[in-house]
């Protein structure tokens, strides 16, 4: 290792979860590089990014999985989700199936995570309010119902974002030390 990461406190894994095209990249090159990108191209390359977060004191390195596009074929293997203390799920305000599909996810992330993984439901694109066919209502709701945490974004105009990471892993931080 070296010095730099020798001054983290903590690492911590955690995925971005949700159907294709909801945002999930751009939520995660918002919040480790502060990009957003009107292209949907797949994520090339990058099988995660970091960002450092100071909480209670301590340095956490927060390690942040993407997918290459594998939800498209719901081929999400199990290595994904191993070791993952956070997830965030992600749907988009202004498409249903999104939504509807929520209840498949938590199921596989029930299925494949730990059992104490911090889960954090996002509801993307809030800026398209013309589009929105989901609810904030909705979407705080079936938080309530799961007992997650839960929020509406926008990558685009970057609202919200830098808060549910931070939630995410402020709430990660406080089951684990
Ligand atoms: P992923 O498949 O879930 O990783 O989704 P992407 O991050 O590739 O985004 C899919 C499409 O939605 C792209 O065209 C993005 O530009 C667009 N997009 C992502 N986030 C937002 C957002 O907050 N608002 C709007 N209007 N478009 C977004
Ligand atoms: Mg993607």
């Amino acid at each position: 290792a070296n010095s730099f990461d020798e001054e983290c406190d903590y690492l911590f894994k955690a995925i971005l979860i949700g159907d294709s095209a909801v945002g999930k990249s751009n939520l995660l090159s918002r919040f480790a590089k502060d990009e957003f990108s009107l292209d949907s191209k797949p994520t090339i390359g990058v099988e995660f990014a970091y960002r450092n977060i100071r909480v209670g004191g301590k340095l956490i390195k927060a390690q942040i999985w993407d997918t290459a596009g594998q939800e498209r074929f719901r081929a999400i293997t199990s290595s994904y989700y191993r070791g993952a203390l956070g997830a965030l799920l992600v749907y988009d305000v202004t498409r249903r199936s999104t939504f509807e599909s929520l209840r498949r996810w938590l199921k596989e992330l029930r299925e494949f995570g730990s059992p104490e993984m911090v889960v954090v439901l996002v509801g993307n694109k809030s800026d398209l309010e013309g589009s929105r066919v989901v609810k904030l209502e909705d979407g705080r709701s079936l938080a309530q119902l799961e007992q997650v945490s839960f929020m509406e974004t926008s990558a685009k105009d970057n609202l919200n974002v830098e808060d549910a990471f931070i939630e995410m892993i402020t709430r990660i931080y406080e089951i684990t030390s």
